[in-house]
């Protein structure tokens, strides 16, 4: 089960390529759609070309370049370290605020395994809370009922690209001297009250480039962080624990042949292929935000009379990623959850579901404590959930597709 998850949504951007080539004989089939896809473009490719011809393949001045736009796209006081996945990234920013074996880190249940799995790699005990009912975000009055002595860090997941309450979690953080590591897998590019993901009052703050993400790098991920010395430990901690990287050895004066290991560290730098991808992606990264919300708004129009329950919006200043379209079917829809996804991709419909809640997984069952009866928001909604088709290369006869698919199945 545990892997079928992680293989799941990597397998599924490859099934419409192969479609697509096979429908190129053969108009009269439609192509299966994904509910996800990457946009790499020609800039992508040339880009990798050049970084494999000029000799610096692992990380060097190419994520560096990538490292600097990133933090100029925040635009803000603050250092991005670029990592190879966002679980190294989460990884990365607990272990640099010292969590370890007795901490409690609390997390939400409707999140990625990823989110908790890292807190056991420090040894230490990932606490699930439930998620608030609208938004389907960490809720701040689960978090404050879960706080114990031995708390010290809490994991707020902005879900599908909305930001989650953050000046209560901050607030509660404050008044409970609690760190804040926000998983923003699914936030690139998200305001809240204004102000992007990433420069909020957080210790640290991670992104996913991973393939079904708002922009990708094929695996990949970015740490932001304010605090020089916790930069320090997470670009250590990164590379070995050695005081220079390569490349730092590479263009150094001094003999390159001498570094020196100061900590047991990780494996998780990004390559300067890797960050080739990512610079281009990030030019794009604005017309790939107004694609998706296009798309979001579309759905909201034309799914409006159906019996769902669509996104929240965000209010004010506030904005939405649209790295995720999740519908919850409300009571009186015709299908359950299940017999839809099921008569979608009889109609050639990719969906998935975000996610099954971790309370519900094997593992995490038995490996953290919690009462089964506390989560009523993440139980019904993972009843009622899926996540509908959604990338910059979908094109309007896709989403018409989709919309009509609903319309067929669901119209009472
Ligand atoms: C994708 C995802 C991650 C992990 O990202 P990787 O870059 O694949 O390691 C973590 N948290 C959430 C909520 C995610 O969706």
């Amino acid at each position: 089960m545990d892997d079928h998850q992680l293989a799941e949504p990597a397998a599924a951007p490859a099934a419409p390529a192969a479609a697509e080539l096979a429908s190129a004989d053969a108009p009269a089939a439609a192509p299966f759609l994904p509910f996800a896809l990457p946009d790499i473009g020609e800039e992508e490719i040339a880009a990798v070309v050049e970084c494999l011809r000029s000799g610096w393949v692992t990380t060097g001045p190419t994520a560096r370049r990538f490292e600097a736009a990133f933090r100029d796209y925040l635009g803000a006081d603050l250092q991005a370290i670029s990592v190879n996945s966002a679980t190294a990234g989460l990884h990365l920013a607990l272990e640099s605020l010292g969590i370890g074996p007795g901490d409690e880190v609390i997390v939400p249940t409707l999140t990625f395994t990823a989110t908790a799995e890292v807190v056991r790699y420090l040894g230490a005990q990932p606490v699930l809370v439930d998620v608030d009912a609208a938004t389907l975000n960490m809720d701040p009055q689960a978090v404050e009922t879960a706080i114990t002595p031995r708390t010290r860090a809490i994991v707020p997941v902005h879900y599908a690209g909305m930001a989650c309450e953050m000046d209560a979690l901050l607030a509660l953080a404050r008044r409970h001297g609690l760190r804040v590591v926000e998983d923003a897998a699914h936030a690139f590019p998200t305001r809240y009250r204004g102000r992007l993901v990433g420069t909020l009052e957080s210790d640290i703050t991670v992104f996913s480039f991973y393939a079904n993400k708002t922009m990708t790098t094929g695996e990949g991920g970015m740490v932001v962080v304010r605090d020089p010395e916790l930069a320090r430990r997470i670009r250590l901690m990164r590379l070995h624990g050695i005081s220079q990287d390569a490349f730092d050895r590479y263009v150094s004066k001094t003999p390159a042949w001498f570094y020196e290991v100061v900590a047991a560290g990780f494996k998780y730098n990004l390559t300067d292929i890797a960050a080739a991808i990512g610079i281009e992606q990030l030019r794009k990264i604005d017309r790939f935000l107004e694609q998706r919300r296009r798309l979001a708004a579309r759905y909201d129009e034309a799914l409006a009379g159906l019996p769902l329950v669509l996104p929240p919006r965000p209010e004010g200043d506030s904005t939405h990623a649209w790295h995720l379209y999740v519908v919850r079917l409300k009571e009186n829809a015709p299908l359950r959850r299940d017999q839809l996804i099921v008569r979608l991709s009889e109609l050639g419909i990719g969906t998935s579901v975000h996610f099954i809640p971790l309370h519900r997984q094997p593992y995490w069952r038995d490996n953290c404590v919690f009462d089964p009866g506390r989560f009523p928001v993440a139980e019904a909604a993972f009843d009622a959930m899926l996540t509908l088709p959604l990338y910059t290369r979908m094109r309007d006869a896709d989403q018409e597709r989709v919309i009509h698919a609903l319309h067929g199945l669901l119209s009472c």
